[in-house]
């Protein structure tokens, strides 16, 4: 079985989710009528947008906070993010006593800056790409000595995140699609290896979109390329997943079914479905399972899992979004 080699397997996972047990939440399973009407199967939404800090991300972080010792705790750490993992890093560097520092590319969305300073870390706004503000990491790594929690590419976030594929295996034991979004692959990788260690049938799609899509170039280039970072309603899936990637790239190739592609005509009507229909807020990032189900992107074999990944998305920009003004894209004005 070749996923014996992968760098994450089920039982860190299992591990992880004892680690941070109490310190994060664990998330509602609902059944979506509308859906579930609309493609023939049953529809589940996983409801992680009402995780503690907005995404997700809170998981990954505190395994990693945790799986540090003392000394590097009071040393701090220090993470390139585009907003929602430094969210989750600052929450769970202060709950567990220490510092965290996060840079971040000036296309960040305003709102998220300043919830993670409100968080109590420290922010530095480095240049227009995220492979820029991972620079800006690397320098704080070596003149200050602070530990590097990065967003994906690593194996005690990877099982953090993971933590989200067992309760969805115990949720909604007779999963058989998981529709996972998908940008440096610590979700998708954590996941997939989580939901197929329990239950091998299950098949696990990520989904991104069509505007920079670096691990779909990636898996199709053979290995980790750069992509051109455009604006997106799904900003939390921006960003590359790093050249000298070594944990999510080798899982998404193994575990992932498919990779489905949005565009942002498409990431909106997930976002209304969402708040129209499943009166929930979320991010563009967070509506791409929706949207591949609204748009028939995906093979209807049920039951299928949807992650809402996040909820940190500008209100303004989520009303417009609401009453259908197109935000990017080529029809945007
Ligand atoms: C980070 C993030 C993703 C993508 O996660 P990766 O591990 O980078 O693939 C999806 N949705 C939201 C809301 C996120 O914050």
């Amino acid at each position: 079985m070749r996923e014996k080699t992968l760098p994450v397997q089920i039982d860190n996972i299992r591990a992880a989710a004892a680690r941070v047990d109490g310190r994060v939440l664990r998330t509602p399973m609902v059944e979506s009528g509308a859906l579930s009407e609309r493609v023939g199967a049953p529809v589940h939404l996983k409801l992680e947008h009402h995780q503690t800090t907005g995404s997700f991300k809170l998981r990954g972080a505190t395994n990693a906070v945790l799986s540090l010792s003392a000394e590097e705790r009071a040393r701090g750490v220090v993470a390139a993010s585009t907003g929602n993992h430094g969210r989750a890093l600052a929450f769970a560097a202060r709950a567990e006593g220490s510092l965290a520092t996060i840079c971040m590319s000036s296309l960040v969305p305003e709102n998220k800056v300043s919830e993670i300073r409100r968080l109590g870390a420290r922010v530095r706004i480095i240049g227009r790409s995220q492979d820029e503000a991972q620079e800006e990491v690397a320098r704080l790594v070596t003149e200050e000595g602070l530990v590097v929690v990065p967003p994906f590419d690593h194996p005690a976030v990877v099982a953090g995140q993971g933590t989200l594929g067992l309760e969805i295996v115990a949720q909604v034991p007779e999963v058989e699609t998981v529709l996972v979004p998908l940008s440096g692959g610590g979700l998708a990788a954590g996941i997939a290896a989580a939901v197929k260690g329990l239950k091998p049938s299950a098949r696990v799609i990520g989904l991104t979109m069509e505007r920079g899509a670096a691990m779909k170039a990636s898996l199709d280039a053979g290995g980790p390329v750069l992509v051109e970072e455009l604006p997106s309603l799904a900003d939390s899936l921006g960003g590359g997943i790093g050249l000298d990637n070594r944990v999510t790239f080798p899982m998404c190739r193994e575990l992932l079914d498919d990779v489905v592609l949005l565009s942002e005509a498409e990431i909106a009507a997930g976002m209304r479905h969402a708040y129209a229909v499943e009166r929930e807020v979320i991010e563009g990032a967070a509506a791409v399972g929706i949207a591949a189900l609204l748009a028939g992107k995906v093979a209807s074999r049920g039951p299928i899992v949807a992650i809402l990944s996040g909820r940190n998305v500008d209100m303004e920009q989520h009303r417009r979004v609401i009453n259908g003004d197109v935000i990017y894209g080529k029809d945007a004005a």
